[in-house]
């Protein structure tokens, strides 16, 4: 049986194990970075594409327990005039919902079912990969602790989901450099505050300067009734002497951010009360990456934000992070299953990789694509089309962008980012096996 290492227990780590796993490879150990796990950030949404793979790997339940459905996506200028509406969801048609969680209880959730399925000790903590040398036949992970003592791991298979600073992406691209900053900064957030809309809304406001996203995470704790827990994103451009470093826990001081967003007080949504309610703020400056012209170097592979991080226009970086781990654990199995008992180490080696190849060959080009919608604002367009044609505002948006022309926006993004609902309910599934390869539906 091969032996996979997995760098990094984020979303996409995690993932890739639980969907190793459930394809019957079982020498599977994960190695990260920090010495404790703890659930940082604030909202993620996982869409439909996503949910259909956590349901194939049997979490559906689990995560629909700590998630909201979201029941549309709406579209507003930075007046709070309605420029889109569109349902989510098993309402659009889907087979899965989307659902909103946050991500520190989700990676936690993960967490617990690796260590439940693989084994109390298949996460390795306080272990940071810091080189990894291909031999003919083995990967010779390199690893370093916090009180700099180094070790190192044979594996037959590497697989680098260590994030948008990751040290595989590093070693094979020096050039890569830091990530791209686009300018923008973003400041997220929770806070409870007075249920809007259906209670179950997500909503855009503003445009390409200036941007205020939320969504409900939960309905709000015990004594609050009418309330709910909110995600919210408020994005500006930066000002002068913002560092660019793209870490996610920074908090800082709300007082100027609702000072940024003082008009916008909309008959359904207070957006500088709900900033200055927050818990907690941490500033994120707006990075991605470029795209990849491989991600497989001998049997190691890059996988989530390592391989292809993007910004969140759209909401699909953990989306696309567990859609790598299904594909890859997909084409691992089904190449495995179709090599002879007799094989030797000359064949296994190349099944592995023609398998990370096939992972790299479907999901490459897919994510590349979507990198560059991201970048032209994917489906937020809309918000920058009306601000382009009507920066004061519009009675009504028909005078301003035609239905046919919001809708193919919208349509767009989602055959881009593989989750328009015809395509989504009808494809084959990612499930396979060890022993016999793909598992019909
Ligand atoms: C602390 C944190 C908070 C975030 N908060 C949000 C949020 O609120 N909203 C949002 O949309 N997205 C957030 N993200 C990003 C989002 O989780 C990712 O875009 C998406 O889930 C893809 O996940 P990933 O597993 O590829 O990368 P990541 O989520 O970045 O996970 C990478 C993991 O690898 C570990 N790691 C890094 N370097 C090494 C190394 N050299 N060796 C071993 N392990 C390593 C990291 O500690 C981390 O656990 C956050 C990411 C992090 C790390």
């Amino acid at each position: 049986m091969l032996k996979i290492v997995i760098a990094g227990a984020g979303i996409g780590g995690l993932a890739t194990a639980l969907s190793l796993h459930r394809a019957g490879f079982t020498d599977i150990e994960v190695y990260e970075r920090v010495g404790e796990l703890r659930p940082l950030g604030v909202g993620i949404n996982l869409l439909p594409h996503a949910v259909r793979e956590l349901t194939e790997l049997g979490l559906a339940e689990a995560v629909e327990r700590i998630a909201v459905k979201p029941s549309r996506l709406s579209y507003y200028n930075r007046f709070g005039q309605p420029i889109w509406s569109e349902p989510r969801g098993t309402d659009a048609g889907y087979s899965w919902p989307q659902l909103s969680v946050h991500r520190g209880e989700f990676q936690m959730l993960l967490v617990d079912e690796v260590r439940r399925r693989l084994g109390a000790g298949a996460i390795r903590l306080d272990s940071r990969l810091t080189a990894v040398e291909h031999g003919e036949h083995q990967e010779h992970a390199r690893f370093a602790r916090a009180n700099g003592e180094e070790f190192e791991v044979a594996a037959d298979v590497l697989v680098a989901a260590d994030g948008i600073h990751s040290a595989l992406r590093a070693q094979e691209y020096p050039e890569d450099g830091a990530p791209v900053w686009s300018g923008l900064v973003l400041w997220r957030g929770t806070a409870t505050v007075p249920s809007y809309l259906d209670g179950r809304t997500m909503i855009m406001a503003g445009d390409g300067e200036q941007k205020f996203v939320a969504y409900p995470l939960a309905p709000a704790d015990g004594d609050a009734p009418g309330s709910l827990r909110l995600n919210f994103i408020a994005e500006r451009r930066a000002l002068e002497g913002t560092s660019e470093l793209a870490d996610w826990n920074q908090p800082i001081d709300p007082a100027p951010i609702v000072q940024l967003f003082d008009a916008w007080t909309f008959d359904w949504l207070d957006v500088p009360a709900t900033i200055a309610a927050a818990d907690q703020i941490l500033e994120y400056p707006m990075v991605d990456r470029e795209a990849l012209p491989g991600w497989r170097f001998g049997s190691s592979v890059l996988l989530g934000d390592a391989a292809h991080a993007m910004y969140p226009n759209g909401s699909n970086g953990a989306s696309q992070a567990i859609l790598d781990a299904r594909t890859l654990a997909f084409h691992l199995a089904t190449e495995i299953a179709a090599l002879e008992a007799s094989a030797g180490s000359n064949a296994t080696t190349a099944a592995i990789r023609t398998a990370l190849d096939a992972y790299d060959a479907v999901r490459r080009p897919a994510t590349a694509r979507l990198l560059e919608m991201t970048r032209q604002l994917g489906p937020e367009r809309v918000m920058q089309l009306a601000y382009d044609r009507a920066p004061d505002g519009f009675a009504d948006v028909d005078d301003v962008i035609p239905a046919h022309e919001l809708q193919q926006i919208a349509d767009d993004y989602k055959r881009t980012a593989g989750f328009h609902p015809s395509t989504l309910n009808e494809r084959a599934s990612l499930s396979a096996s060890v022993e016999h390869g793909a598992v019909a539906d």
